[in-house]
């Protein structure tokens, strides 16, 4: 856990986790950027809208024995709605995400790969319906779609100012796996592989209260592949 004052309006803002470069303040919502021991402004971040997603920061929970905290929250937009990506935070310091979108949730772990590794397999996005082998596993493309970021909040590894847009193409193999592939303005693809997942597996604890609010199942959804 590292302290640092806002830039903007000093009050005091701890970063979790240390591979999160950047923030918003919770008090005045600028969106900070983390550099070796102070934190740059580079603008305000909207006030998120509301949703029904029954996760917030802090929520906790665990995923294949090892706990999790949300620490960060990505707001997605596209042409067809919107999607939360929250940032978590595993002990091990992995990067992870909750991708939450119309009630299916999968966890996705960021794979290692050098920028030179990432562009050289990854750098022409794939075809719908093709196959691609990532980390052993061949997965079908599943869907291609262009989205831009609406908001964010908390930490977050990379910073995502509103209006970023982002290329993102889905995968999915067999038993629940799924793998996300991301484009955003000439950086290196970034790939991440987990799998689909289900709300009660996952122990949440500390969610949003939600007046007569119950998860949907998305068992329906996830024997797509
Ligand atoms: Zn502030």
């Amino acid at each position: 856990m590292q302290k640092y004052n806002c830039p903007s309006c000093s009050a005091e803002i701890v970063f979790q986790s240390r591979i999160s470069a950047t923030c918003v303040c919770p008090y005045c919502s600028s969106l900070v950027v983390r550099h070796d021991t102070e934190l740059e402004s580079i603008g305000k971040m909207a006030q998120l809208p509301e949703d029904i997603s029954p996760f917030q920061i802090d929520t906790i929970g665990v995923y294949k024995g090892l706990a999790f905290r949300i620490i960060g929250r990505l707001k997605m937009a596209w042409q067809d709605g919107y999607w939360n990506e929250w940032f978590l935070y595993f002990d091990d310091a992995k990067k992870a995400w909750l991708a939450e979108a119309q009630g299916s949730l999968a966890i996705i772990f960021e794979e290692y790969l050098s920028p030179e590794e990432a562009k050289a397999k990854f750098g022409k996005a794939p075809k719908l319906n093709s196959k691609l082998l990532i980390s052993g596993t061949t997965y079908t493309v599943s869907d291609l779609k262009e989205s831009y970021c609406i908001g964010s909040e908390g930490e977050l590894p990379f910073a995502a100012p509103r209006g970023r847009n982002v290329k993102g193409i889905d995968l999915i193999a067999g038993n629940s796996k799924f793998a996300g592939i991301e484009y955003c303005d000439g950086e290196p693809p970034s790939v991440f592989t987990g799998q689909y997942v289900e709300f009660d597996d996952l122990s949440f604890n500390h969610l949003r209260e939600l007046e007569g609010w119950k998860m949907p199942s998305s068992k329906s959804k996830v024997k797509k592949a």
